[in-house]
Formats: C-alpha cells, sequence, structure tokens
C-alpha cells in the first residue's frame, strides 16, 4: 500500500481539514517525509463534537449484541487487511514489520474480547428493606469519550480504548499520534467499514494541546482518556478535575527486573533481553531498571550483551530486521544524554552507546553496567534501547530499589522460590508484575499502573467499567 494522505474522519465521512492545513510525516528509518495528515482547527472540532453528541445518542441505543457484531466484524476486516496496515505502520514509526503485523493481529483479538465482554454488563437488583420497593443499580455508558493516543503502538494503544468506550455504548473522538496517522486510520476504516454508525467514532488530528484544551473543557465530553508521558498526564488529568470529567491515565514506567540469588539467568535473558529491545525500548511497560543479584551479575551481563550485540538493527520494511530506528529524532537525543550522563555517574558502556550511521534515528542496543542509581537512566524513563544493570545484595534491597521511583507501572522478577515470588507480589509497587515470564498484556487482563504512572485500567472488564456510570433507581408500588 502506498503511503496515503490521512484525513480526519468525522460523522461518518474522510475530509480534510476545514482550512485545508496539513502537516508532513517522516519515515524514522531515513528521515524521509512520505506524506502528510490533516491538522484540525476548532471548526473541524466543533463538526467532530457535533457528531459525537449525534453518535452517542444512536449508539447508547443499539442493542449489545449488534454492537457485538459490528466489533466482531471489524477484527475481522484488520485481520485480513493486517499486511497492508502493518506496511504503513512500520513506514510512519519505524518498528520491524513482523512487529507491526504481531500489533495488527493483537489489536483484532483486544476488539473480539471487548465486544464479547461488553454482553456482560450487568446491574444489580438489591434486595430492598421494603418489599413494596424494588431496587435497581443500572450501569449506563458515560457519554461521549476524548482519547488521546501516542506514536510507540500506533493501533494497540487506540483500539484498547476504543474497545471498551464502544462496547459500553460510547461514542469516541480519537486524537491520535499525528506522528504515526495512517495505521490508526485504517483501525478507524474497519470500524466503519464493519457498520459502525455515523458520528459514533471521530478521528482528529493537529496541536496536542490545542486540541486537548478545547476537547476536555468542552461540555459534550464526559470522559477522558490518554496514554503518554507523566507530564502530559498529571496536565490533561488536572484539566479533567477542573471540569469534572472522568478519566483513565495511562502514563510512563520505569519497570525494575529483579533477578534474584536463585533465577534461571538463561530463562531471565531470553525472556528481557527480548522485550528490552522490542519496538526499540519504546515501551512503557519496557524493562529498564535491570537489578541482578550480585552473585549472578556477570554472567546476566555477558548473556545480555552477546544477545544485545547478535540483533539485526535496521529498515523494518526488510526481512530479518530485528530492531527498526527511534520513532522520531528527539528519542536519538534523549539516548545520546543518558548514556553520557550514566558514564560521566561512573558506570561503565559494554556494549552500544552511540548513533549507527548518519541517517534515520538507528541507537544501537545498549548494556551499561555498574550504573548507579543517580544516574538519570535510572531516575528518568529511557524509553529506548538502553539497558542499565546494578548489582544487589539482599532481596530487601533490590524491593526497595524497585519501589524507590514515583513510577509504579510494571516490574519483573526471575526466581525458582515460591516463598520470594509470594513477597514481590506483596511489596513490590506496581500495576502489572511478571515472574518468569516476559509481559504478557492479554485483554482480560487489567494494564495500568500506581502512583506516577497513572490510574485506571484499559484491560480486564475494570476497563470496560470505566466507560460506565453507576446509578441507582428504586421503585415503590403504590
Ligand atoms: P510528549 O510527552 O511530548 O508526548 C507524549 C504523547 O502525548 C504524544 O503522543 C503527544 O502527541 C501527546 N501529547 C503531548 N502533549 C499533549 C497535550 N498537551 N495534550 C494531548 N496530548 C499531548 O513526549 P514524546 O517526546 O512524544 O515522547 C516521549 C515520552 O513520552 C517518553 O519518554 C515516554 O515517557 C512518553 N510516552 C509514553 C508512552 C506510553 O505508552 N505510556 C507512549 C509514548 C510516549
Amino acid at each position: 500500500m502506498n503511503y496515503p494522505t490521512t484525513q480526519l474522519f468525522i460523522d461518518g465521512h474522510w475530509q480534510d481539514a476545514a482550512n485545508a492545513r496539513t502537516q508532513a510525516v517522516f519515515n524514522p528509518a531515513d528521515g524521509k517525509e512520505i506524506g502528510r495528515v490533516a491538522h484540525a482547527s476548532t471548526a473541524d472540532l466543533d463538526r467532530a463534537l457535533a457528531a459525537a453528541a449525534k453518535g452517542f445518542e444512536t449508539w447508547r441505543n443499539v442493542p449489545a449484541f449488534e454492537r457485538c457484531q459490528i466489533m466482531r466484524r471489524a477484527a475481522g476486516l484488520l485481520r485480513e487487511r493486517a499486511d497492508a496496515i502493518s506496511s504503513l505502520m512500520t513506514q510512519e514509526q519505524g518498528k520491524p514489520l513482523v512487529e507491526a503485523k504481531m500489533e495488527v493481529i493483537a489489536a483484532a483479538g483486544i476488539m473480539e474480547w471487548f465486544a464479547e465482554e461488553g454482553l456482560r454488563v450487568y446491574g444489580r437488583i438489591m434486595p430492598s428493606r421494603n418489599l413494596a420497593v424494588r431496587q435497581m443499580v443500572l450501569k449506563d455508558p458515560v457519554g461521549p469519550v476524548a482519547a488521546f493516543t501516542p506514536w510507540n503502538f500506533p493501533i494497540a494503544q487506540v483500539v484498547r480504548k476504543l474497545g471498551a468506550a464502544l462496547t459500553a455504548g460510547c461514542s469516541i473522538l480519537v486524537k491520535a499520534a499525528e506522528e504515526t496517522p495512517a495505521s490508526p486510520a485504517e483501525l478507524i476504516r474497519a470500524l466503519a467499514d464493519a457498520g459502525i454508525p455515523a458520528g459514533v467514532i471521530g478521528l482528529v488530528y493537529g496541536d496536542p494541546a490545542e486540541i486537548s484544551n478545547y476537547l476536555i473543557a468542552h461540555p459534550v465530553i464526559r470522559k477522558i482518556t490518554f496514554t503518554g508521558s507523566t507530564p502530559v498526564g498529571k496536565q490533561l488529568a488536572a484539566m479533567a478535575g477542573k471540569y469534572m470529567k472522568r478519566s483513565t491515565m495511562e502514563l510512563g514506567g520505569h519497570a525494575p527486573v529483579i533477578v534474584a540469588e536463585d533465577a534461571d539467568v538463561a530463562l531471565a535473558v531470553k525472556t528481557v533481553g527480548a522485550s528490552k529491545f522490542r519496538n526499540a525500548g519504546q515501551v512503557c511497560i519496557s524493562p529498564t531498571r535491570f537489578l541482578v543479584h550480585e552473585s549472578l551479575v556477570t554472567e546476566f551481563a555477558n548473556a545480555l550483551v552477546s544477545h544485545a550485540q547478535s540483533l539485526k538493527v535496521g529498515d523494518g520494511l526488510t526481512e530479518g530486521t530485528q530492531m527498526g530506528p527511534l520513532a522520531n529524532p528527539r528519542r536519538l537525543l534523549a539516548m545520546a544524554d543518558l548514556t553520557q550522563d550514566a558514564l560521566s555517574s561512573g558506570a561503565r558502556l559494554a556494549t552500544g552507546g552511540e548513533r549507527i550511521g548518519e541517517q534515520g534515528n538507528f541507537w544501537a542496543p545498549t548494556v551499561l553496567i555498574d550504573v548507579p542509581l543517580k544516574a538519570r537512566l535510572f531516575n528518568e524513563e529511557p524509553f529506548g534501547p538502553i539497558a542499565g544493570i546494578h548489582s544487589f545484595k539482599t532481596l530487601d534491597e533490590a524491593i526497595n530499589e524497585a519501589n524507590r521511583l514515583p513510577f509504579g507501572l510494571a516490574a519483573y522478577a526471575f526466581t525458582q522460590s515460591l516463598a520470594t515470588s509470594h513477597a514481590l507480589a506483596q511489596r513490590v509497587e506496581v500495576g502489572m508484575l511478571w515472574i518468569n515470564q516476559a509481559a504478557a498484556a492479554w485483554p482480560e487482563m487489567p494494564f495500568g499502573g500506581v502512583k506516577d504512572s497513572g490510574y485506571g485500567t484499559e484491560g480486564g472488564p475494570e476497563a470496560i467499567e470505566a466507560y460506565l456510570n453507576t446509578r441507582a433507581v428504586s421503585i415503590m408500588s403504590v
């Protein structure tokens, strides 16, 4: 599929921005402009909001079984179109084609799971204190939703919000990332082709702050959902509070990996090695702080370095590529700064640590050893292909370090002890903990963080609950 100009989707129609404004989209593998995306003005947002208000009235009155069928049809279309859509995603985001295709297929599965789970949005009938009274608990869709999604998983980040909102009966206006506009547009197209009524979904692009300021304050919007960095999430959450809007915040993380004294080192390296460099480390649940027992640290570091050196880095469209470029030049600068700071704080460079070539945003898979806790790498979310290793003596020390930062999104641990596993499950302050395995972000499981990593979850029945109002209705027979 040739890379297109991405239009806005408003009231069931693909259209240019009212003032015909567009902005460029670049391929991170070579820095060249590959296409353009429409840039919405306030006039476009007003039309999108009016459509979302109308779409909500339509969609909330469609029976859950029909909503389920439309969503399932869209999932089928995504699967049929997966090759073409993943090629667009790789061109605009950089990840290897195989990862892009996995994302599209996973998105179809997420949509199907939400479609089915929406059939089980139950209310309650509660025993009353007066037999003449019937008291009921009703669940209603919260209303039109504004969703803000980032560029690292252009489709997966949208579908988690879209799936939960649509199955609950909400309309949704998505502002996806301007850097990766074409692949999320294909997700919306699949839903449109599957028969979703006009106005139920809108898609806009433009100036992120301008759009979020306008939508969050607008009375039509009843719920905000954002995935992105913690600083931006705090701004949007504060605004949501000001206007009394419900909100879900999926923010940054800095995942510790605790490799305990009794860990299977080969398993640990195989598992977190693959996760660390997936999507060039631009993953909110990416393993980032490797806390390894002092008796295993040399063996672990050597194996992780061999893994990093074995990776084939290149254009995601080239067959065999295992790691693509970073999504934008900002990340390259961040990698250079974090590496330099770690080295000047006393860390040792075991591999990588530099840009590859002059063209595109390629950064070598990097492993830093003996990283001091004060290094920025151990305090700021790296969001790139850098692994920092720090050794520990006691499990308490590792848990304290895991909990030291304000983030609390994901953590990983490797141990063959049930007692250690239980201690970690109780004490590590994160929303998601994976022991002896890679991240398994299945839609039936909660996905979200605690502390500065945000609130709310984007998986499991709780994800749908976030798009529902709970109301009490009591009827007295007279
Ligand atoms: P950023 O903080 O400027 O933007 C992050 C995302 O938020 C982008 O998609 C952007 O379009 C959007 N955004 C920014 N300001 C906004 C606003 N006022 N209103 C609505 N949306 C807004 O940073 P960036 O350079 O794009 O990404 C770098 C950092 O963002 C990373 O270090 C990482 O911490 C975080 N990030 C997190 C995720 C995630 O999955 N949680 C995804 C992408 C980026």
